[in-house]
């Protein structure tokens, strides 16, 4: 496992990777006619504005670089703000605090085992590996204010570090508190300017972004690199139909109506490879009413039934 591969670590090795094509870019584009504005330099861009995006622009900052926030919406618009802010973490704080006992190892295993051996065991082991730090993070520079450890279904551990959302999603309210986070510190959010191409030099190495704004296409340069943070493709039926069959483009969608996948259609023109398009989460939800019966059933007091009425499956295992 390489022990680099942190939210810290894969932030400064984006930008560094993109360092030595920005200085290119510079030179090519000064002789070119110029299609769109003067271009904006910033020294790394982020795309996105959800909870990946946030965050890797208060790390930046925090670390010296200067980051701009483009958001294609005019307000912080993914799943972020939909979910209810659970983080499936051990080595916390509030878990030591608890006396709970766990392991990162333990933790590894669960989450290889819940996703059947399809999980990327390089990114899970890093996720085991910072979680805890990351949520005392989230309590200590961020202000997030946790609801009492909470048992998970599968396996019975005190895993669940649920965010108090008051009267909003425990999501909504760690945008809000990321975005105060982000005001604290003058990092520009720029809303309703979406990202609609990667810029590249004669070497391919990305050096800005294109992005349709109010006043047409503009080009932002970044000295760094970009960090793509757009979140991921649920409401794109044509991808879900390519990537995962017919069947899931006709399911209930729980969440954004803006996720899709610009991630994937970004970098597709420069070839990024691609994994794991075909693993994804799903979970029971009322279709009708998008209504998510999880609390029900993880606490053992709800059944999930077919719609002749027949049990089809054991809930809480796994
Ligand atoms: C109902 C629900 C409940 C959930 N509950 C939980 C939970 O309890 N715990 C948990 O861990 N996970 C939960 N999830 C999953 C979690 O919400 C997501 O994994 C997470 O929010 C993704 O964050 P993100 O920052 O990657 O993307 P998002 O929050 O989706 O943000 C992406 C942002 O990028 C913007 N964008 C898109 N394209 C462009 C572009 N071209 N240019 C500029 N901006 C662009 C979008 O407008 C959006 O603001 C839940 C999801 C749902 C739907």
């Amino acid at each position: 496992m390489d022990q680099q591969i942190t939210r810290r670590g894969v932030m400064k090795a984006f930008l560094v990777a993109g360092a030595t094509g920005a200085m290119g870019l510079v030179s090519t584009t000064a002789q070119a006619a110029p299609r769109v504005p003067a271009a904006k330099v910033y020294d790394a861009i982020i795309l996105g504005a959800g909870t990946a995006g946030l965050v890797a622009a208060v790390e930046a900052y925090d670390q010296g670089i200067k980051p701009v926030v483009l958001e294609k919406m005019d307000l912080p618009a993914g799943n972020s703000i939909y979910a209810l802010g659970s983080v499936n973490a051990c080595g916390t704080r509030m878990q030591r605090q608890e006396g709970v006992t766990d392991s990162k190892d333990d933790l590894f295993s669960d989450m290889m085992k819940i996703a059947v051996g399809q999980a990327d065991p390089a990114l899970t082991r890093t996720y085991v590996e910072h979680i805890g730090e990351d949520v005392d993070w989230l309590q200590d520079t961020i202000g997030v204010k946790f609801h009492k450890l909470e048992k998970l279904p599968y396996p019975l551990l005190s895993r669940i570090h649920r965010v108090e959302g008051g009267s909003i999603t425990g999501g909504g309210k760690l945008i809000r508190l990321l975005l105060a986070a982000c005001t604290k510190r003058n990092i520009p959010i720029l809303y309703n300017t979406k990202a609609v191409e990667l810029m590249t030099d004669k070497n391919m190495a990305v050096t800005g972004v294109r992005a349709l704004t109010e006043e047409g296409l503009v080009d932002f340069k970044s000295r760094g690199g970009v960090v793509i943070a757009t979140g991921g493709f649920s409401a794109n039926r044509e991808m879900l139909c390519s990537y995962m069959g017919g069947a899931t483009s006709r399911l209930a969608l729980r969440g954004s109506p803006y996720v899709t996948g610009e991630n994937i259609s970004l970098t597709k023109p420069i070839f990024a490879k691609l994994v794991h398009l075909d693993q994804f989460h799903c979970g029971p939800i009322v279709s009708a009413t998008h209504a998510n019966p999880a609390d029900a059933l993880n606490c053992g007091y709800g059944i999930i039934v077919d719609l002749r009425g027949k049990r089809i499956i054991d809930e809480v295992n796994t």
